[in-house]
């Protein structure tokens, strides 16, 4: 596993290849990220991991702040997982080197869900994934359906600028199905408790929204239950269809996304 500390290494050690699959990522790595790791083993000859933590992708400096880094560690775990071939750990100036400021802007009609709630977040999530596909060229780069908006804009706008594909990934989860996040790691083990409970309990809203007439007021009236008996703040529990994120009025093809905070740390999931 070659460690890639700037864009000069970086160019000279992938210009042999032409089949490499690429899993960017902000750190914190865990059983999500390497099984994004497996599936681009599986179907690329080399695989490119990204370590770095987006400033501007953050529309909260606190957050930022408390993210959870530990690079040595990471590199510990991708180490020993033997299927990453590279590890680029960019430093801001690598990645933002062309200082033309980025004219990304969100359609009116993507800007639901986390997009109405993080204002300013995709945008920079498009512009680091830009600027890292020019600079990496990968063949096919893996994202997980965990951060489901996030892997249909960003395969929206790769895909229509570059010739490589975004491939989705299944979320995984932890023993009591808690979605894995790195945020994940702020938390302790009664608030992940919690987050096993509202995890079953939208198993069960889901389920039961085949039987609803007016499902858009059945999902406010669990809405505000959830938050009544576990004290947390929603930002949103809507159901979507998975093809153009608009609300949907079937569980047919459609997904129910949750964004909540425990102890002020923001959690979504979807399924
Ligand atoms: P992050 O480091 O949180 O920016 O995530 C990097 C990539 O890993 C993104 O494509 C995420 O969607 C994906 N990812 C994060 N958590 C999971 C998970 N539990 N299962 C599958 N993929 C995940």
């Amino acid at each position: 596993m070659k460690i890639l500390l700037n864009n000069k290494s970086l160019f000279e050690s992938l210009r042999p290849f032409n089949d490499l699959g690429f899993v960017p990522t902000m750190g914190g790595i865990h059983k999500g990220h390497l099984s994004l790791i497996n599936k681009s083993k599986k179907l690329c000859k080399k695989t490119i991991v990204s370590i770095f933590v987006n400033p501007k992708q953050f529309n909260n400096k606190k957050d930022l702040r408390s993210y959870p880094r530990n690079i040595k560690k990471d590199l510990k775990i991708l180490k020993e997982s033997k299927k990453v071939d590279f590890v680029y750990l960019p430093k801001f100036k690598d990645v933002y080197k062309d200082k033309k400021k980025s004219k990304i802007t969100l359609l009116k009609k993507d800007k639901i869900l986390c997009a109405k709630f993080r204002s300013g977040h995709f945008e920079g999530v498009l512009d680091v994934m830009n600027k890292l596909t020019k600079i990496i060229n990968p063949q096919k780069i893996f994202m997980g359906e965990k951060d489901f908006q996030q892997l249909y804009l960003v395969k929206k706008q790769l895909e229509r600028i570059y010739k490589t594909n975004v491939i989705p990934c299944k979320t995984i989860r932890d023993k009591n199905n808690v979605a894995l996040s790195s945020r994940n790691f702020l938390l302790n083990k009664s608030s992940l408790e919690i987050a096993a409970k509202i995890y079953k309990k939208i198993v069960r809203i889901k389920k039961n929204i085949k039987n609803k007439k007016n499902i858009s007021n059945f999902l406010k009236l669990q809405k505000k239950e959830l938050k009544n008996n576990y004290k947390i703040k929603i930002d949103y529990l809507e159901l979507r269809n998975i093809h153009n994120l608009k609300i949907s009025n079937t569980n047919k093809n459609s997904r129910l996304f949750i964004a909540y905070y425990l102890n002020n740390i923001r959690l979504i999931d979807n399924l």
